[in-house]
């Protein structure tokens, strides 16, 4: 199989890689009107990190990660999310030591073991970011404002923001017994994983894509309903932040992660057009995890935005920005002789900060022409015979056809007097 690279990996071509950049772009930029810094951790951590870090009872965990022991016989994973990853490095660099709260963001692969299909892939890519050392409300508004206004910038409408509150280890194990009350007579009609987390996670039970146990869990009691006054408080804070701020948002009291170090807030946002693979943004606070990886006890929240599916849904509203291969200067040397002084050219108009590229393939004149055309290139510098024993070149405006002898000498200059117009 060396004629395909292995299933649910995908090459980023030159054509498509400038759409990639713009992306990231956007995303550095978001990032630093809020203030968030750029963090960038291995891809690969210790397996421990990720069996704390996520849970042993996730699907991440438990289905998707790509673990191996490496030469040394450590347990090795590629990272299948980087928020524990930056949980660790924030405890090993320190980062509480400076003033809270931490404020970093991150762009980069994650590894997991999915079925591959449209935006479902094995290497797949997420922007995103984590506040460390606030308790909110404020910054848990302010990540989800990030979230939409990027997305926004980058002219996604019609975007579906679902928040939720999972409570925190005061009020969630009293709504996990009434849940497990009313999920206990029907357990035997939910598919395997469910019955196997309503002992250890039945939180979950509530988000299962199974169409029949979604049918099943109808009218399930919400946690909602159970919230301790601290945390029915933050969310109702959360909510009037958002309203304040004009972010639309729908409560789905279905959105749930049942483990004990997610606390409060949970968020998604969906773009309905890309259909199976809607959602675009997972994130929520996650005030347990430092202290589960051996901090103390210090509140966190956090998103990531799946890069790929982002990069699906500007591609299918026709919103990616054309990018070509241009070059504003291309050199044509004709003959053999031309081609030292065509390269020295070159050397000298790329060291004055113009783009530009020559034939290195002894083309023709036509040939050469096409491609200075096809590089939208602004002036092309003609090189033959004549030109090397005169001293001048041949310098053609593409735009006009016009076309004047120059002095080698004198070429910089006009090119930048020109180009500047
Ligand atoms: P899903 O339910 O679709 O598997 P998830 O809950 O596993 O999503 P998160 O762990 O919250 O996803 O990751 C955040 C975002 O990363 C998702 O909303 C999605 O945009 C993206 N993402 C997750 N897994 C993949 C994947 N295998 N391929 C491409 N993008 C992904
Ligand atoms: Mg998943």
């Amino acid at each position: 199989m060396l004629s395909t690279g292995p299933r649910g990996t995908k090459d980023i071509l030159p054509d498509v890689s400038g759409y990639w950049q713009y992306v990231e772009n956007e995303a550095r930029n978001i990032c630093s009107l809020y203030g968030y810094r750029e963090i960038r951790t291995p891809v690969f951590e210790h397996t421990e990190l990720f069996l704390r870090g996520i849970g042993e009872t996730t699907d991440i965990v438990e289905k998707e990660m790509y673990t191996f022991k490496d030469r040394g016989e450590r347990s090795i994973t590629l990272r299948p999310e980087n928020t524990a990853a930056v949980v660790r490095a924030y405890l090993e660099h320190k980062l509480y030591a400076d003033t809270p709260p931490a404020k970093l963001f991150y762009i980069g692969p994650m590894f997991r073991y999915d079925r591959p299909q449209a935006g479902r892939y094995r290497q797949f890519h997420q922007f995103g970011i984590e506040a460390i050392g606030s308790k909110g409300p404020a910054i848990d508004a302010e990540i989800i404002l990030l979230a939409t206004q990027f997305l926004k910038k980058l002219g996604l409408d019609d975007l579906v923001l679902q928040i939720n509150s999972v409570g925190c280890p005061e009020c969630r194990p009293k709504y996990r017994v009434v849940l497990q009350d009313f999920l206990r007579d029907k357990l035997t009609n939910f598919c395997k994983d469910c019955q196997s987390r309503f002992d250890r996670n039945p939180m979950r039970i509530l988000d299962c894509k199974n169409e029949k146990c979604g049918a099943l869990s109808q009218g399930a009691p919400q946690m909602s309903d159970c919230l301790c006054e601290e945390c029915d408080t933050h969310f109702n804070h959360l909510k009037e932040l958002l309203t304040a701020a004009n972010i639309d948002f729908t409560i789905n009291p279905r959105l749930v992660r049942g483990l004990d170090y997610y606390t409060k807030t949970a968020f998604e946002i969906q773009y309905a057009p890309l259909g199976a693979q809607s959602a675009v943004c997972g994130g929520g606070r996650y005030d347990g995890l430092i202290s589960e990886c051996g901090g103390q006890p210090t509140p966190a929240i956090g998103f990531a935005i799946g890069m790929e599916r982002v990069l699906l849904a500007l591609e299918k509203q026709q919103l990616l920005p054309s990018i070509g291969h241009h070059m504003n200067v291309f050199v044509m040397p004709i003959g053999t002789q031309a081609q030292a002084l065509a390269f020295k050219l070159l050397c000298n108009i790329r060291q004055a900060g113009h783009t530009a590229d020559m034939d290195f393939m002894e083309r023709s004149l036509k040939a050469q022409m096409k491609l200075a055309n096809k590089y939208s290139a602004k002036f092309a510098v003609i090189i033959g015979d004549d030109e090397v024993a005169t001293g001048k070149v041949l310098l053609k405006d593409m735009k006009t056809g016009e076309q004047q002898h120059i002095m080698v000498e004198e070429l910089l200059n006009k090119l930048d007097a020109e180009v500047e117009e």
